[in-house]
């Protein structure tokens, strides 16, 4: 998909000019591309509709290359598609982040995963699991899945390489009642009773969250979803994610439309994404069942597990750094002599902490900083055992806050007294100090090569 698009886009890139009739030509082959990668018909419709619109109503600025732009109203149409930039709670117009979703106080927060045979239940379960974990999480993991002996041992043994292979300060645990699976499939409700049973052992227990790893079909059947709403009735489950298969396309899109008919869905997550037919699943579920994705597996280990971000997908889909939107909301940010002057002084290598914490806050109003950051491409690998979020921002203006005016213009002064004075008087860690001091060596020797680069005189130049 991501090829096509691209084709497509550059194509308008090189133009000075781009009429109605070269956009036209530009989405006829965008809607064909999508189409292909098994996006939904009336979806590769309206999408290709809004960006036409979007495109014609648009001023093409002149200092800026009309392709540019167009590129800009195809992410910002694929990010609206694949559910928005930002999930927001409709009650109290607060952002929710994933983490939220996961675990609402008092525990236990009750999650049911749903889905056909095969599409990654099991697996998901392990990941989560893994993912709360790291979060300090205690987690139950509960095998309602009682079809077949080795569906209960396999959730078993995932718990256990849980516990054993990811690092973290929660726990997981496990939950079964394998002697209930002979009498699966004669009575109904069996099901039921085991989630019950894992809900007042997880009380017990005061675990954080309770996962319920419920059975599959093949196909969908009434069977099954009588199943699913017994235990929704039952345990009144906190979230009901639907896991969905991306390699099956178009059939993905089909089964989570039946499944939200017929259980209130919460969210989707959609596995095997690390798969090459990616993109048209993704693209069609949110305007399908109007649901968003919370999580995309991509890969069959237990921390092949990523947080959904409509922004970064999209970019993705369009096959590049988000480079773009970076410059733009550089633009409106950044005042043009300032950006000059820092343009020099980064080209020259004689960024300070003055500058840094200026630029710090510069991004905090521009969202998210490793979401800012990894839209260049080639950085996102390299910041990615970073941890920057706004959390850290705040910790990073109190570090240099309790810096004096000499320290902030030489790093080199930090030894390890003074540093320990400016933890103590930023009450921080000592080694969030350090943390700070090596990630602004980093920062100030990839923006020495950005500018090495040109970015920045692109950036300045773009302005003018
Ligand atoms: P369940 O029947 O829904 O519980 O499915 P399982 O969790 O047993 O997974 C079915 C198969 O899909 C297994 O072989 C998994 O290793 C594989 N799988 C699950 N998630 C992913 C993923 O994100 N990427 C890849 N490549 N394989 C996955
Ligand atoms: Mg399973």
């Amino acid at each position: 998909l991501s090829d096509k698009f691209e084709g497509a886009l550059r194509k308008l890139s090189g133009k000075g000019k781009i009429s109605e009739s070269n956009v036209r030509e530009a989405m006829e082959e965008v809607r064909e591309a999508l189409l292909e990668a098994d996006v939904h018909y009336e979806v590769a419709e309206s999408f290709c509709g809004n960006v036409l619109n979007k495109a014609v109503g648009a001023e093409v600025l002149d200092a800026v290359e009309p392709g540019q732009q167009m590129i800009k109203i195809v992410n910002d149409e694929l990010i609206e598609l694949l559910g928005g930039e930002r999930s927001v709670d409709p009650e109290t117009g607060q952002i929710i982040a994933p983490e939220h979703i996961m675990y609402v106080e008092p525990g236990p927060t009750v999650l049911m995963m749903s889905g056909l045979q095969g599409s990654g239940k099991t697996t998901t379960c392990g990941k989560l699991a893994g993912y709360l974990k790291k979060k300090g999480k205690s987690v139950m993991l509960c095998a309602a899945d009682l079809q077949r002996p080795a569906a209960v041992t396999q959730l078993q043994v995932l718990t256990e390489q849980v516990e054993a292979e990811v690092e973290g300060t929660g726990s997981v645990q496990f939950y079964g009642e394998p002697d209930k699976v002979a009498a699966y499939g004669e009575a109904v409700g069996v099901a039921v009773d085991v989630c019950r049973n894992a809900l007042k052992a997880a009380k017990r227990e005061k675990v954080d969250v309770l996962i319920l790893d419920t059975a599959g079909r093949l196909h969908i059947d009434e069977d099954l979803m009588g199943e699913l709403r017994r235990v929704n009735a039952a345990v009144m489950p906190h979230q009901i994610f639907l896991v969905i298969d991306a390699m099956t396309g178009q059939d993905a899109v089909n089964s989570a439309k039946a499944f939200n008919d017929q259980l209130e869905l919460d969210g989707v997550i959609l596995t095997k994404f690390d798969s090459d037919t990616r993109g048209g699943a993704a693209l069609s579920v949110k305007s399908v069942t109007g649901k968003p994705i919370r999580f995309i597996g991509v890969g069959e280990k237990l921390d092949n597990l990523e947080e959904f971000h409509a922004d970064r997908i999209a970019s993705r889909i369009l096959g590049m750094g988000d480079i773009v939107s970076l410059v733009e909301k550089a633009q409106e940010q950044v005042s043009e002599e300032e950006a000059m002057a820092l343009q020099e002084k980064m080209a020259k290598g004689q960024l300070t902490m003055e500058d840094f914490l200026k630029q710090l806050k510069q991004l905090r109003r521009m969202g998210s900083m490793k979401s800012l950051l990894g839209m260049l491409p080639g950085v996102g690998k390299a910041l990615k055992d970073i941890d920057l979020d706004d959390k850290q921002i705040d910790r990073t203006e109190a570090i240099i806050n309790s810096m004096t005016k000499a320290e902030r213009k030489d790093v080199k002064l930090l030894d390890n007294s003074r540093r320990r004075r400016i933890s103590r008087g930023s009450g921080t860690d000592q080694k969030d100090v350090s943390q700070l001091v090596k990630g602004f060596d980093m920062i100030s020797g990839m923006s020495k090569q950005m500018a090495g680069m040109g970015a920045m005189n692109r950036l300045s130049a773009m302005k003018n």
